[in-house]
């Protein structure tokens, strides 16, 4: 995976020497040597990760964090804080800036690398949701910060006491259950928890094992782990950034540094949800008419169509629907616009209720509804628009000021696809049928004739 690091150190060897080491590994380099030039850098040539030196003049490492974290046009590029010393307390005030992840001097290049690779990935899966995302409204950027306010934390450990150890570090804000048995874990994780903290010290189960699991399930690709390791453990802290952990906390564990790193999991994961969520809306605004909720006229033809294709090669008929609401210029006319789309809303909701989970309708165009029904021939057809016809013309409709409409009605064309053809010619001949149902007077229904009869 290639990708831009931008390297900020004040002493130019430094730079230097994390530039040559990433360059051998094929990752392209930019580099600065102050907080601002950081800062400059990172708005100019949005790198994909930032590893900053915390001891510069002027401006340390943790103010140029704070203010690319709240800028946002860089608060989305994971930063690595480059630290001399590995003191507690850095850490702490590090992650607090917004720092995604820590590195002591000097580097280890293994553990470098692992870590570079593990942020890419997260922020090649956090990209393309952007991108996707087109015109982010402003909640929607990443939030700063308090964002783990009532999460669940699922903590996964060998035994019940090492668990409540754990547990015991979390920050007070999440709710949080310990479990000791890994196949138990994966189906919790599954029932929608929002981050696993995961004991890869234990003897008890192969916490590796777990965790490859957890990654590769659907129900929870996305739910960050955070693992517990011991500091000489570099292999396994690598092999667990690979398997797609998200952060590796160190034994003994400190409950200023794991809350810190909880805290980002979780805001990261709500920024992700969002966009997720967002992504799934639009998804389904282009399906559906946002009025009635039923299905617009493009997704409407589209399956037709493969419903059309499926009955012509030997399975059962498929029929259409065209459902016409009676003299509706004259509907708005009595009860207003609004009256009129809240009968449209209503009838929607008559017609779907009259439905079978495989049938599909759809708003067509203003006061015209079409509905498709697999495996349905023209007789059975017949019934269900007699059945909606009914369930206009029987009850009132309500308005918007209380009153009701009583004299809704609908005209239907039905039709039953014929052998070999289009979804185009079937709607044709519905709607030719409601034609002729309109001209005897409307309320009623009408089947549709065969194509020679039509013409
Ligand atoms: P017919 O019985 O022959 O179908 O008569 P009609 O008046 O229903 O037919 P026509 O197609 O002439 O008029 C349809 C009317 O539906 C015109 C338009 O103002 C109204 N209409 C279309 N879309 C909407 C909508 O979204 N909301 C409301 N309230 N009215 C709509
Ligand atoms: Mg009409
Ligand atoms: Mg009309």
């Amino acid at each position: 995976m290639s990708a831009r690091i931008l390297v900020v150190d004040d002493q130019e060897p430094n730079v230097r020497l994390l530039e040559a080491k990433l360059k051998a590994e094929y990752f392209e380099v930019i580099t600065a040597t102050s907080g601002q030039q950081a800062i400059d850098a990172a708005r100019s040539g949005q790198p994909d990760v930032i590893l900053l030196d915390v001891m510069m003049p002027e401006m340390d490492g943790f103010e140029a964090c704070r203010r690319l974290k709240a800028d946002a046009a860089t608060r989305h590029i994971p930063v690595v804080m480059v630290t001399a010393l590995d003191q507690r307390e850095d850490r702490v005030q590090g992650l607090e800036c917004g720092a995604d992840d820590f590195l002591t001097k000097p580097v280890d290049d293994v553990t470098l690398f692992a870590r570079v690779r593990s942020l890419l990935r997260l922020k090649v899966v956090l990209d393309e949701l952007r991108v996707r995302e087109l015109n982010a409204p402003a909640d929607f950027l990443m939030p700063e910060a308090d964002a783990e306010q009532g999460h669940w934390v699922l903590v996964v450990a060998g035994d019940a006491r090492a668990g409540e150890h754990l547990r015991s570090k979390l920050p007070a804000t999440v709710q949080s259950k310990v479990v000791t048995d890994p196949a138990l874990a994966s189906r919790v994780a599954s029932s929608g928890i929002d981050m696993m903290l995961i004991d890869l010290t234990t003897s008890q189960f192969d916490g590796l094992r777990l965790c490859a699991r957890v990654r590769s399930e659907a129900a929870t690709r996305h739910v960050p782990i955070v693992a517990v390791v011991s500091p000489d453990e570099i292999e396994r802290s690598v092999r667990a950034l690979d398997l797609g952990v998200n952060d590796i906390i160190h034994r003994p564990v400190d409950s200023g540094e794991l809350s810190a790193r909880v805290a980002t999991q979780l805001r990261r994961k709500g920024y992700a949800d969002r966009l997720r969520t967002r992504l799934d809306e639009s998804l389904e605004m282009a399906i559906t008419d946002p009025l009635t909720g039923l299905h617009n006229r493009r997704y409407f033809a589209s399956r037709m169509q493969q419903m059309v294709e499926g009955s012509a090669s030997g399975k059962a008929p498929a029929a259409v629907l065209i459902a016409d609401l009676d003299h509706f210029k004259r509907i708005n006319d009595t009860y207003g616009h609004a009256g009129g789309d809240m009968i449209l809303t209503q009838f929607a909701d008559r017609l779907r209720g009259g439905l079978r989970a495989m049938d599909i309708a759809a708003r067509y165009g203003g006061e015209e509804f079409v509905i498709a029904m697999p495996e349905t021939d023209l007789e059975q057809a017949m019934v269900a628009a007699e059945r909606l016809r009914l369930a206009v013309a029987k009850d009132a409709f309500r308005l918007p000021d209380g009153e009701v409409a009583k004299t809704v009605t609908v005209s239907i064309g039905v039709a039953e696809a014929m052998l070999g053809e289009t979804a185009e010619g079937a709607l044709r001949r519905a709607d030719e049928a409601l034609y002729r149902a309109k001209a005897a007077g409307r309320n009623r229904i009408k089947p549709a004739r065969r194509e020679s009869q039509a013409a």
